[in-house]
C-alpha cells in the first residue's frame, strides 16, 4: 500500500517581486495550485524602490536641463522651480497603481496571496504569520536589500530605499559608490539642483563596463557639475546640527544634508530558516542553484537577485518563464546569460550589449573597434555641450559584432533594439546593409565605416 502525501499547494513562492510574481502567474496558468507570500509590497524592488521610481526621478531631474535647452529653440521659460513633495506624491500614487495591477494579475491568475514573512519549517513547509503551509515545491524569489557599510556613524546614512521617500529634497548630498545606483542617483540629485558629491573608492566609475564609455559618462557628469572624489573612502559619519559630516580618507570633510550609500545589494536570505532545509548558500548569502534553478534541496528552487546572477528585472522575469516551462511546461527552454543588454540611467544615459573592449582583449580576440563621437542634433540649437559616444567592436575573423556601447540620450532605447542584432550574432556587413533612419543618433550604428583601431 502506498501513502500519497498531499500538500496545500503545488508551488509556494516566497517573494512577490518581478521573478516571484511572474513565476506564480505562469505556474498558475499552467494549471498548478499556487500561493505567493510577500512581507512588504507587491512588485518588489523594481516597482517600489528600484527601476520604476528611479526612472521617474530621472525624468523629473532631467527637466532642469531641458528648460535650459529650450531657450535655443525660442522658448523663454521663467526660472523653473521644483516641488519635491509633488514629485513624491505623484510617484507614490503611480506605485500604488502598479501595486494594484500586480494584485489583480495574481488574483486573476488564481494565485493565493499570503501576507507576511515566510520562514522554512522543513523542505516542504513554510510558516507565515503563525500559519504553516505545505507545498510540493517551494520557490525562493526574495531578492535583495542595499548593503549599509559598518563605518562609524553609518546609522545616519540612507540607501536608495529611503531616497525614494525623503520628506525634503536635500540641498547637499554625498553618495558613496561607483556602480549603477550611485551614478544614477548622482545624476538625479544634480539635475534637481542639489550640490552632489560622489565618493568612490576606485579610480574608474562603472568599472565593469567598457572603460572608454564609462570614462566618457564620467566626464559628462563632471561637466554637469557633479563633484566626483576618486580613490576616496569615508572613515566616519557624524550627524551635527549643520548636517552630516563625512570624514574622507584624504583627511578632508564633506558636510551634507543626506549621505546615501550605494555599495551593492545583498540577498535577503538571512532570516528564511534555510537551516531547516538542505539549501546551500555562498558567503555572500546568495543561494546555490544549478542551471535549472534547483537548490541542494530537491523540493526547493530559487531565482532572481537571490541566486547571484545579474541583478536585473528582465533577468528575473526570464528566469521565471524558464523555470515554469522546465517544471510545469514542455521543458524546452533554458536560461541564456550571453549578451544581456543593460542601461545605466545616468545623465547622459549609458547602455551596452555584448563584450567590452577590456573583455575582448582579455579573451585575446582580434577585433576592429569603430567609434563615433558627435554632438546630438538637438544640441546644435540648445548649445548644450553634452556629446554622444558610440562604440562597436567587431571580430576581425568573422565580422561578427561582439559588442556595442553607447553614452547619450536614449541610449537604453537604442541599445535595446541593437541588442537583438548582437544577440543574433549579426555581422558588421549586415549592419552596413541596413538603411539608417534619418535624422537619428541611432543611424550612426549602421553607418560606421572607418576602423578607429584594431585589437590584435
Ligand atoms: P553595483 O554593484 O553596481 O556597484 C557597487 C559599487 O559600490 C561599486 O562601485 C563598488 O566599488 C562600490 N563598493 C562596494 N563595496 C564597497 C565598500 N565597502 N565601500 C565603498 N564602496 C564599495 O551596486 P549598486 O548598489 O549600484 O546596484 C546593485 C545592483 O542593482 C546592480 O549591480 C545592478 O545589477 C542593479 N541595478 C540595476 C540598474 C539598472 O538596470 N539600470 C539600476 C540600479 C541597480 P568597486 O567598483 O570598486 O567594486
Amino acid at each position: 500500500m502506498t501513502s500519497e502525501v498531499t500538500y496545500d499547494y503545488d508551488l509556494f513562492v516566497i517573494g512577490a517581486g518581478s521573478g516571484g510574481v511572474r513565476a506564480s502567474r505562469m505556474a498558475a496558468a499552467a494549471g498548478q495550485r499556487v500561493a505567493v507570500a510577500e512581507q512588504q509590497y507587491l512588485g518588489g524592488t523594481c516597482v517600489n524602490v528600484g527601476c520604476v521610481p528611479k526612472k521617474l526621478f530621472v525624468y523629473a531631474s532631467h527637466y532642469h536641463e531641458d528648460f535650459t535647452d529650450a531657450a535655443g529653440f525660442g522658448w523663454d521659460v521663467s526660472p523653473p522651480k521644483h516641488n519635491w513633495q509633488r514629485l513624491i506624491e505623484n510617484k507614490n500614487q503611480e506605485i500604488s497603481r502598479l501595486n494594484g495591477i500586480y494584485l489583480q494579475l495574481l488574483e486573476n491568475a488564481g494565485v493565493d496571496i499570503v501576507d507576511g514573512r515566510a520562514e522554512f519549517v522543513d523542505s516542504h513547509t513554510v510558516e507565515v504569520s503563525g500559519k504553516q503551509i505545505t507545498a510540493e515545491r517551494i520557490l525562493i524569489a526574495v531578492g535583495g536589500e542595499p548593503i549599509v557599510p559598518d563605518t562609524p556613524g553609518a546609522e545616519c546614512v540612507i540607501t536608495s530605499n529611503e531616497a525614494f521617500y525623503l520628506n525634503e529634497c536635500p540641498e547637499r548630498v554625498v553618495i558613496i559608490g561607483g556602480g549603477y545606483i550611485a551614478v544614477e542617483f548622482a545624476g538625479i540629485f544634480n539635475g534637481l539642483g542639489v550640490e552632489t558629491h560622489l565618493v568612490y573608492r576606485g579610480s574608474q566609475l562603472l568599472r565593469h563596463f567598457d572603460h572608454a564609455v564609462a570614462q566618457f559618462v564620467t566626464d559628462e557628469m563632471t561637466k554637469k557639475g557633479i563633484h566626483i572624489h576618486f580613490n576616496t573612502t569615508i572613515d566616519a559619519f557624524e550627524k551635527n546640527s549643520d548636517g552630516i559630516h563625512c570624514q574622507l580618507s584624504n583627511g578632508s570633510t564633506l558636510v551634507a544634508d543626506q549621505a546615501m550609500c550605494a555599495i551593492g545589494r545583498r540577498p535577503l536570505t538571512a532570516k528564511l530558516g534555510l537551516e531547516n532545509t538542505k539549501v546551500s548558500t555562498r558567503n555572500s548569502g546568495s543561494i546555490v542553484v544549478d542551471d535549472r534553478f534547483a537548490t541542494d534541496d530537491p523540493a526547493i528552487f530559487a531565482l532572481g537577485d537571490v541566486i547571484g546572477t545579474p541583478e536585473l528585472t528582465p533577468v528575473a522575469l526570464a528566469q521565471a518563464m524558464v523555470f515554469v516551462d522546465q517544471r510545469f511546461g514542455e521543458d524546452v527552454r533554458e536560461m541564456d546569460y550571453h549578451s544581456i543588454p543593460t542601461a545605466i540611467f545616468s545623465q547622459p544615459n549609458m547602455a551596452t550589449v555584448g563584450l567590452s573592449e577590456e573583455a575582448v582583449r582579455a579573451k585575446k580576440i582580434p577585433a576592429n573597434v569603430y567609434t563615433s563621437e558627435f554632438r546630438h542634433l538637438k544640441h546644435t540649437l540648445s548649445n548644450n555641450s553634452e556629446r554622444v559616444l558610440m562604440k562597436m567592436i567587431v571580430e576581425s575573423e568573422t565580422d561578427v559584432v561582439l559588442g556595442i556601447h553607447m553614452a547619450g540620450p536614449d541610449a537604453g532605447e537604442i541599445i535595446q533594439g541593437f541588442g537583438v542584432a548582437v544577440k543574433a550574432g549579426l555581422t558588421k556587413s549586415q549592419f552596413d546593409a541596413t538603411i539608417g533612419i534619418h535624422p537619428t543618433a541611432a543611424e550612426e550604428l549602421v553607418t560606421l565605416r572607418q576602423v578607429n583601431y584594431a585589437i590584435e
